[in-house]
């Protein structure tokens, strides 16, 4: 069906909750997309840190095919193998305690949530400014932006916002507080690094009160910033922490990693979900897990973000670059323009943050020649801004 014909639909029966590129993409491999006319985009978005292992990776599509015929769904109330193999295969490659599955990022965090207020019940949730944890309630309300709380008022109560500074966190915590919630790097509002001396603090001040510290690393990890867990850079090592978007390889699937302390708190009938770790996408989620848990891999995300950063760097009219790993953003005038000509002229796939803030996601599959052709592309859309 072509744009004209889905974007008539659109106008009549889909809730006008998203602002569409005039784009319609049909198929991905890799780094490229393709749209209706068969036109060939460089993706540097990846699904928003989705498709971390690439679109359609053969493993990925092997083992949902293998799944799909088999068995793809069956409830919580039995087990299944490829549940229990991914739990154990992320507890062990990150906190070492237990697993809580879900079926996207805020769903994660309302897990996370709802387990440090059962730790300590009534206890203050401690949030910084310029954080996003997703749009459901208790996500919402941990989410401290004007525009897309104040719509949805009453919001869950027990939120505390604090300047990211170090001081200020400090004094937000105390006997009363259940946890801090920290991004390692804050994505949706633009890429900015917590300094360690900031999540050192955050790790201090939970440790003086019996609080949780719990990380969002639902952009940064599953080796999105070079490490298999952004916080493995950092020299600080939450009680949780809480994963999706790349999780699955491009299939829905979420969840809460605790460590040893929190491994305990729920009970039978605290929490659950329907759909949550079936073995569809537990499947694939595993396929992901052996792409991305590869130190070949995740070196040259290191290697291939410094390089992309470096470039950036030459390129004029690109200010302010910043980021780790393959999780990157500068500064430019009128991003959100920029990225929309990027699709017409340059058939390539950036996202714009904010009105200056242009983000780079790209697959982490992704090839020192691609970052290369990448810059070559980026550079000659920033032209124009520098005339
Ligand atoms: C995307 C994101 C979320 C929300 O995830 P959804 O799957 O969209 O609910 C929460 N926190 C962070 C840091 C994110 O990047």
């Amino acid at each position: 069906m072509s744009l004209a014909a889905l974007q008539a639909i659109e106008a009549a029966h889909v809730v006008p909750s998203y602002a569409r590129f005039p784009l319609e993409l049909v198929r991905g491999a890799g780094t490229r997309v393709w749209d209706f006319d068969g036109n060939e985009y460089l993706d540097l978005l990846s699904g928003i840190s989705v498709l971390n292992v690439g679109h359609c990776h053969p493993a990925v599509v092997e083992a949902v095919r293998a799944q799909v015929g088999t068995l793809t769904h069956v409830t919580n109330l039995f087990y299944t193998e490829p549940a229990m193999r991914l739990a154990e295969r992320l507890a062990t490659s990150s906190l070492g305690g237990k697993v809580f599955f879900c079926n996207s990022g805020a769903e994660a965090n309302e897990a996370a949530l709802k387990l440090v207020r059962k730790a300590k019940p009534g206890g203050e949730i401690v949030v910084v400014h310029g954080a996003f944890h997703g749009r459901t309630y208790g996500a919402l309300s941990a989410t401290p932006q004007e525009s897309k709380q104040a719509p949805f008022a009453p919001l869950v109560p027990g939120f505390v916002v604090v300047a990211p500074e170090p001081e200020a966190l400090e004094a937000a915590v105390h006997s009363g507080t259940a946890a801090v919630l920290l991004e390692p790097i804050q994505g949706e509002t633009g890429v900015h690094p917590l300094s360690d001396e900031l999540l050192r603090a955050a790790r201090a001040a939970c440790d003086r009160v019996g609080a949780a510290l719990v990380f969002d690393e639902i952009q940064t990890g599953m080796g999105r910033t070079g490490t298999l867990w952004a916080y493995e850079q950092t020299g600080v090592v939450p009680d949780a922490l809480t994963t999706a978007k790349a999780l699955g390889g491009g299939l829905p699937i979420g969840a809460l990693v605790t460590g040893e302390r929190l491994a305990d708190v729920f009970a039978p009938g605290d929490h659950g979900s329907t759909f949550a770790g079936g073995p569809l996408v537990a499947s694939a989620a595993l396929a992901a897990f052996d792409v991305l848990d590869d130190p070949e891999l995740l070196a040259s995300v290191r290697e291939l973000g410094e390089r992309l950063r470096d470039g950036l760097r030459t390129l004029p009219g690109a200010g302010d670059v910043r980021g780790r790993g393959l999780m990157v953003a500068f500064e430019t005038a009128e991003a959100p323009a920029l990225v929309r000509r990027a699709l017409s002229e340059e058939r390539v796939i950036l996202n714009a943050t904010g009105p200056s803030t242009v983000r780079l996601l790209p697959p982490l599959i992704v090839t020192a020649q691609e970052i290369d052709d990448a810059l070559a592309r980026i550079g000659r859309l920033l032209a124009p801004v520098n005339a």
